[in-house]
């Protein structure tokens, strides 16, 4: 059956092998028994083998590109691929694009080049997706790999390092919109949002001309491409496009447990099959080849994958002679047999998390206001897709995230290519660019009886960065857009216990009430941010007049209902804010954790439902700060299940014992006398 493995490979590794052939005894220790043994070692199901890298070194005898001198013609992606094979570890081959020294270096025309002229980045250099010389000979060396018996590709750095000014781009914005390429930034002008659209398009095409040319050749195999630019933002050019170029979401993140938590569901929303992988280095940064996570970290990374219903994945790096640490293997295997009983739960069910909590993702509004009127030449943005990118949506959507993990609220990421069935709440944070579709799912679901959240700009502009000047939701909203925007420092009076919420560093729409009931008002500093000779304390900007700008408001659409909060300010993870984010939420979700009593609020619970069997799981992750975790006693759950869920029988899956429960109603109450990092609760429906 197509992908099989994909559903019996939820422990991955990848051993990553970037390394030149600058000197002769480089990869010359390389043997494909030894790399055997290490992936046997630590226990994996599946392990990812480099057919070429980052510096165009292939490491088969390719015949239209470069293999890495020190070889000597030896095939030792094929030695490994077959050994693989023959001791039951699922094969899958990486292969690198764009970020390919080999074909950038002597082919000076398909090189990308920005504005200033810069066509790589320290030791990277980048070949233009938008030469087609240079996708036929992507395309060719895929021919060559997919010779070999692996069950799947991965393409890697299939992102936009740069804002690429070559002449193949030039010519195709002119060929398709008649324009020359815009120079300056400006997320409110539709000729700089309609390129951004155009970068974005022109990868995702390159991505799926990719996947399509695998796919005549291998149809069994699966194809994906690297995702984790889906939380970087605007500048790596990444849509739900290349979602739609992959079998399954994939990506390496190096951010910290909140940005794996939201990481993960939004690879879960995106993935056409789950599961979807999440990647992790062994080392705390791809940067720094020795310093190893703690076995400890290693686990927690891999339990909040199994927890979000993915397939965790561990990257190694081989040493420049082509040799392996033992002790690395030795750990992970440790870190694995761990992990084994959650992940033969995980394994056994196939599950998808569950939630009636939406949060929208929207990769469209990914933008930085902060940069309107930058020009290119200004602009000092640099490729990488390892550091953490943040850009204020990601930053709110981020602090909202927070908060409904310490609320304990179950939910998981809505995006573009989802439609809304089985949500009572959705939280959308400033998606200031949204398709008319994706307007009218949201104005259905609200009409039909949902409950939404809405910040900021959202659908404020169409894709392309045209707006009538008020949103598209505006009838759902119960609000009107002015026109104008608050200074960088703002307040939101409420009648509430926080009666005066400051928002900083973000300028955010004012608008009027409508229809909606208007329950807090903006109120702005008496003089501009920043002036240096007027102002009313020398340190800060204090609240000064209250306007008639409306900040926060309920309006009652058909069945439903929508909140409206003006500014982005549950990006600031701070007390504070949090605490008015938990009041907010508290009023309008539904909570799906009625009580978690004895947990702490760096934990997280997850729902997920079973595609096998009528069971529902139950995750626990008990993720401190700092590490080794206290374990904790007497952990209280009581769960509002899903309402056609009844359940019959649960099982602590650390263990394997029958937990005793008790049902009132429609609410489901256990106790674990014992939480330490993680834990999972099969809960079996009549
Ligand atoms: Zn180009």
């Amino acid at each position: 059956m197509l992908m099989e493995w994909l559903k019996k490979c939820y422990s991955r590794l990848l051993i990553d092998n970037h390394i030149t052939d600058l000197k002769a005894d480089f990869m010359s220790r390389f043997d494909p028994a030894e790399y055997l043994r290490m992936v046997r070692l630590c226990g994996v199901d599946s392990s990812m083998i480099y057919a070429c890298d980052h510096n165009g070194n292939c490491y088969y005898p390719t015949v239209v590109g470069h293999q890495h001198k020190s070889l000597n013609g030896r095939d030792i992606f094929g030695e490994t691929v077959t050994l693989m094979r023959q001791h039951a570890i699922v094969p899958i081959a990486y292969y690198t694009v764009i970020y390919h020294n080999d074909s950038a270096k002597s082919h000076p025309a398909w090189r990308q080049h920005d504005v200033n002229g810069k066509t790589h980045d320290g030791r990277y250099h980048y070949s233009c997706p938008n030469n087609q010389e240079y996708l036929e000979f992507a395309k060719r060396q895929l021919s060559e790999i997919a010779v070999y018996d692996v069950a799947g590709f991965f393409i890697d750095m299939t992102f936009w390092p740069m804002v690429c000014q070559c002449d193949c781009c030039r010519a195709k914005y002119l060929a398709e919109t008649g324009c020359a390429l815009p120079q300056t930034i400006n997320w409110n002008n539709p000729e700089w949002v309609k390129f951004q659209r155009a970068r974005e398009r022109w990868m995702a095409e390159f991505a799926a001309a990719l996947t399509a040319h695998l796919k005549t050749i291998r149809p069994d195999a699966g194809v994906t491409h690297q995702f984790s630019p889906v939380l970087h933002g605007w500048f790596l050019g990444q849509s739900s496009g290349i979602a739609l170029a992959s079998d399954y979401a994939s990506g390496d993140f190096y951010g910290d447990k909140y940005q794996h938590r939201l990481g993960a569901k939004i690879f879960s929303a995106y993935s056409r099959y789950q599961p979807y992988e999440f990647m992790t280095s062994r080392c705390v940064s791809l940067h720094d080849h020795t310093s190893t996570k703690s076995e400890d970290e290693l686990y927690l990374h891999a339990g909040t994958t199994l927890a979000n219903g993915g397939a965790y994945f561990f990257i190694d790096a081989i040493n420049p002679d082509g040799t392996l640490n033992e002790r690395i293997y030795q750990r992970l295997s440790k870190v694995i047999s761990r992990l084994k009983p959650f992940k033969d739960c995980i394994q056994s069910h196939v599950p998808a998390l569950w939630a009636d909590c939406g949060l929208y993702f929207s990769m469209n509004s990914c933008v930085n206001d902060a940069s309107n009127g930058m020009t290119l030449t200004e602009m000092t943005e640099g490729g990488a897709n390892m550091d953490v990118r943040y850009n204020a949506v990601v930053e709110e959507v981020t602090g909202t995230a927070v908060v409904l993990n310490r609320m304990k609220q179950p939910y998981r990421a809505v995006t573009d290519l989802n439609d809304l069935t089985g949500l009572k709440t959705l939280i959308i944070n400033n998606a200031a660019y949204m398709t008319p579709a994706e307007v009218e799912r949201i104005r259905q679901f609200v009409r039909a009886g949902g409950t939404l959240i809405a910040t900021g700009k959202t659908s404020l502009f169409d894709l392309n960065g045209n707006s009538t000047g008020d949103f598209q939701l505006a009838d759902v909203f119960g609000v009107s857009f002015s026109g104008g925007v608050s200074g960088s420092i703002s307040y939101l009076r409420t009648t509430g216990e926080n009666d005066l919420i400051s928002s900083a560093r973000l300028s955010s729409p004012l608008v009027n009430a409508t229809t909606a009931e208007v329950t807090g008002n903006v109120v702005e500093a008496d003089f501009p941010i920043g002036d240096p000779d007027q102002y009313a304390s020398i340190h800060s900007n204090p609240p000064g007049k209250i306007t008639k700008f409306a900040g926060l408001t309920v309006n009652r659409y058909g069945k439903g209902v929508c909140v409206y909060l003006y500014s982005s300010l549950l990006k600031h993870q701070q007390d504070s804010q949090q605490q008015f984010g938990r009041e907010l939420f508290a009023r309008f979700i539904a909570p799906t954790v009625i009580c978690a009593a004895n947990l702490p609020g760096s934990a997280e619970i997850t729902l997920l439902r079973s595609s096998t069997a009528n069971v529902m799981l139950c995750c626990l992750v008990n993720y401190q700060d700092e590490l080794p975790v206290i374990p904790v006693s007497d952990v209280q759950i009581v769960l509002q299940l899903p309402d056609n869920f009844k359940a019959e029988k649960m099982v602590r899956i650390s263990d394997g014992s029958a937990l005793p429960f008790t049902v009132s109603g429609t609410h489901l109450t256990f106790t674990l006398d014992k939480l330490n990092e993680l834990e999972m609760i099969e809960i079996k429906g009549e």
